[in-house]
């Protein structure tokens, strides 16, 4: 006798209810990550569009804010990026903490706090990472911003080829790395979304004329690159001054020179093919790493994870891990870097001294963690 399927109409009906609901929700949670964080720039900021350096990204989801503040005395020009990788939130939200602080007397500040702003619309699978992360201000307020991917999202850019080839160099990586900004220099104007917006980026650091360009990172605690100045030929001089200053201010930082061979980095690029003295920064960020345990918003904000403090213990770590890595130290290492790096191009050429005041020092982040330091929203 043929086998007939149990159940009725009602069950199949509750069934497909039941479904919908899940996936109605499910949908509703994924379309929020597509909604930009808001940010409070400090005043003197004036916002543009990456596309007015390069109209090829104009009206695409590569198009990504910049803001520019000017002092009042000439100096020389910073550019600082965070959010090449949005999965690494000290990148950004150092970038942001600039932005909503930064006073500049003399030179000029340019800042994009979201690079890859197409990477920050989804989540990487399979990593259980958190959304959003929270910061809590003195007023008892909370500002949230997205934790997002290190790629860029598949709904821009799709489907990835099996083999990437770096346009300038022929370089051969995994397909996947078509989405990864930081394989996309010194970019292409046309191609996909990711090499048009190293292109852009590229077009920018060549038209303001920028001295000193960063290019903010986080890495996980068994990557040898973190804590760490990663230099082009360029910049070399200017990041051994820094690091030794940082030095002196016990803040140990490695300074790496950039690998000739490894191409589409923009420590690698933007010193090829712009006049810039490009500098990428690494800190070290447990929720990204291969040994973590529970993977939540706590994680992230915290650093504290047993399986890491286990791995220090057994020596495999290329950071000091006592228990724990708070994205407020993640962000002071970035923080004082970078001001440091200000100081220190004026003894390269007076002429291109750049002062910004109004950034808490290393010690108060490192304590406060950056809730203080964030402006409420209205
Ligand atoms: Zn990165």
């Amino acid at each position: 006798m043929a086998w007939k399927p149990g159940g009725n109409v009602q069950t199949a009906l509750f069934l497909i209810a039941a479904v919908a609901i899940v996936a109605f929700g499910a949908a509703r949670s994924f379309v929020s990550m597509w909604e930009m964080d808001t940010i409070v720039p400090a005043p003197g900021f004036e916002k543009h569009m990456l596309s007015e350096w390069f109209e090829g990204i104009k009206d695409t989801p590569a198009d990504t804010p910049v803001y520019i503040q000017e002092g009042s005395e000439p100096g020389g020009t910073v550019f600082v990026m965070g959010g090449t990788h949005p999965n690494e939130p000290a990148s950004s939200l150092t970038a942001v903490l600039f932005l909503e602080r930064a006073k500049v007397h003399k030179g000029r500040l340019i800042i994009v706090p979201f690079a890859n702003i197409m990477a920050f619309t989804h989540n990487s699978p399979q990593e259980a990472h958190p959304q959003r992360i929270s910061f809590t201000l003195p007023d008892g307020s909370l500002r949230s911003f997205r934790y997002g991917s290190r790629a860029t999202n598949p709904i821009y850019q799709w489907p990835d080829p099996d083999v990437y080839i770096h346009p300038q160099s022929g370089q051969e990586l995994a397909g996947s790395e078509r989405s990864n900004l930081n394989r996309a220099h010194p970019g292409t104007p046309d191609g996909a979304l990711t090499q048009r917006l190293a292109y852009a980026l590229r077009q920018l650091v060549m038209a303001e004329k920028v001295d000193l360009a960063f290019d903010l990172h986080e890495a996980s605690p068994e990557y040898p690159v973190v804590n760490a100045i990663v230099a082009h030929e360029k910049s070399m001089e200017l990041a051994a001054m820094v690091a030794m200053e940082l030095e002196i201010s016990d803040i140990p930082i490695r300074l790496e020179p950039s690998p000739k061979n490894l191409r589409g980095l923009t420590h690698r690029e933007w010193g090829d093919y712009t006049d810039t003295m490009p500098i990428l920064m690494e800190t070290g960020n447990p929720s990204q790493g291969r040994l973590r345990g529970r993977t939540d918003e706590d994680l992230v904000l915290t650093g504290a994870d047993k399986y890491y403090a286990w791995a220090a213990d057994l020596g495999l770590l290329f950071i000091p891990y006592e228990t724990d890595q708070p994205i407020g130290l993640r962000i002071a290492r970035h923080t004082s870097a970078l001001m440091s790096f200000f100081d220190s191009l004026a003894f390269l050429d007076p002429s291109k001294e750049v002062v910004v005041s109004g950034i808490p020092a290393f010690g108060e982040l490192a304590e406060n963690g950056l809730g203080p330091y964030l402006s409420p929203l209205d």
